[in-house]
């Protein structure tokens, strides 16, 4: 599959990477929308993150884990975790992902 997410997995393109273990990697976002920009992602294929959830609730857990782990690691105390869902939500890459967002105020509601 042509996967621009999975050649990341796979070491195929290079990522600053975060955090890695046999269920999920963490990396800087490329196009970092602030001064803490990560997104953490399945080592396995799903499309969006609702559908590593039907999937693998645990899976799901462990990667909203990993958000929380990694904020307080780098003494993040606001952060905003944010999953695009569908092209009409903004999401680019069909594998799904978690974006740790921290370091700059957010508003509310989101544009
Ligand atoms: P989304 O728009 O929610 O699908 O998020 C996809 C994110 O992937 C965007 O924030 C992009 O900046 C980011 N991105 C795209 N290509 C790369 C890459 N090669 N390395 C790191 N992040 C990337
Ligand atoms: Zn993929």
């Amino acid at each position: 599959m042509d996967c621009l997410f999975c050649k990341i997995v796979a070491g195929e393109i290079p990522a600053a990477v975060v955090k890695k273990n046999d269920l999920y990697t963490a990396f800087n976002d490329i196009t970092p929308q602030a001064p803490t920009h990560i997104l953490i992602i399945p080592n396995r294929h799903f499309a969006n993150m609702a559908e590593v959830a039907q999937a693998n609730p645990e899976l799901a857990g462990e990667i909203f884990k990993a958000a929380g782990d990694i904020a307080g690691e780098i003494g993040l105390d606001s952060y905003r975790m944010n999953v695009n869902t569908g092209a009409g939500a903004g999401q680019s890459v069909f594998h799904a992902h978690l974006h740790l967002l921290g370091g700059r105020a957010f508003a509310w509601p989101p544009g």
